[in-house]
């Protein structure tokens, strides 16, 4: 049992990061005694397959207020910072990105603003040193997102976060497997206040999101807050029809006007009508997938993730 709770918990997912876990440990123990507040940090291995763990307990030896929960097998970042919440004792608790894309500097910031009075605070990041690509996608997706959830945040993609208890808790309440932290917390926050911060590039290793994995994930922040895309799709298939009806009034008028040799000069117009609406189908029955694997995800109630073992100073636990 904790004898007492700390007042600030950092959640940290970890998924192969052996070559960024110490100095990540060594600059946020730094900021962490600078603040002269009592701490938490927890780490979750989500089931890394190379030395992150051995390195996350070494880094415990050194750092009793670390808290290590190991997963038995990958269940992506968002899995991962939920079991971090689950086990979070702190009053403010920060997310963070452990390949120190997120200077642990940037903290203290963060938690000033949220000791002003704010439940979440959401950071924007400057000068984002990542691809053209995912600077593309993410503006596109941050869009779409303040759009939906009418909550009109700049960058929804930081994790460099800040959350009071009482949102964590709610957020654990909320049992949806798939589903996007950000975007959960702007369900439940009175009031969010989202500054800038620094950005670096990757300090060691890659990105461990696949262009597939970045669709998946862009599919639960979708699929998880809205049906509105459902919705489009409905009108979408209204105009496609009513446009379909209209086009086939037009061929009817030409064909008595102009006769029957006019009608076959358009077969290739048609051709294109047809892949038009074909692919229209396609779409709408792609989306409606997207949303019956996560509707059957859900029902079928398996735990988000599974811890194996947690490490604590405090305890030891197996599963
Ligand atoms: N991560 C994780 N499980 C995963 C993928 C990523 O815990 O399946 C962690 C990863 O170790 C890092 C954070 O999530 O701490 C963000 O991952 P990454 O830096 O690869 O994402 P990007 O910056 O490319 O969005
Ligand atoms: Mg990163």
């Amino acid at each position: 049992m904790k004898i007492r709770a700390p007042y600030l918990s950092v959640v940290i997912p970890i998924f192969n990061e052996e070559d960024n876990i110490s100095e990540l440990s060594g600059r946020l123990k730094k900021v962490m005694t600078e603040m002269d507040h009592t701490y938490e940090i927890i780490f979750i291995d989500d089931g890394s397959t190379d030395r992150s763990l051995a390195m996350l307990k070494q880094c415990q030896e050194e750092t009793p207020e670390i808290t290590i929960i190991e997963f038995n097998r990958n269940y992506g970042q968002h899995a991962a910072v939920f079991a971090g919440f689950e086990r979070s004792s702190g009053e403010i608790v920060v997310t963070l990105d452990a390949d120190l894309q997120n200077p642990p500097e940037e903290i203290p910031k963060l938690v000033n603003k949220a000791e002003e009075g704010f439940e979440v605070v959401a950071t924007v990041r400057v000068k984002r040193k990542d691809s053209l690509f995912r600077k593309c996608a993410s503006y596109t997706i941050n869009r779409i997102t303040a759009k939906i959830t009418g909550v009109k945040l700049k960058d929804y993609g930081c994790m460099l976060r800040v959350y009071r208890k009482n949102i964590v808790t709610l957020m654990c309440a909320s049992k949806e497997i798939s589903t996007f932290i950000p975007v959960l917390a702007t369900s439940y926050a009175r009031n969010m206040a989202e500054i800038e911060v620094k950005h670096d590039s990757r300090n060691q290793g890659d990105s461990k999101y696949s262009i597939m994995r970045l669709i998946s994930l862009q599919f639960d922040l979708m699929t998880s807050f809205s049906i509105w895309p459902l919705r489009m799709l409905m009108f979408l298939g209204l105009a496609v029809s009513l446009a379909g009806v209209g086009f086939g009034i037009y061929l009817f008028a030409m064909r008595i006007i102009m006769g029957a040799e006019w009608a076959v000069g358009g077969v290739f117009t048609l051709f294109a009508v047809l892949f038009f609406f074909v692919g229209t189908q396609f779409l709408a029955f792609g989306l409606l997938g997207e949303y019956i694997g996560r509707i059957y995800a859900e029902v079928r109630k398996r735990p988000r993730f599974v811890i194996e073992k947690i490490y604590s100073h405090e305890e030891e636990i197996c599963y």
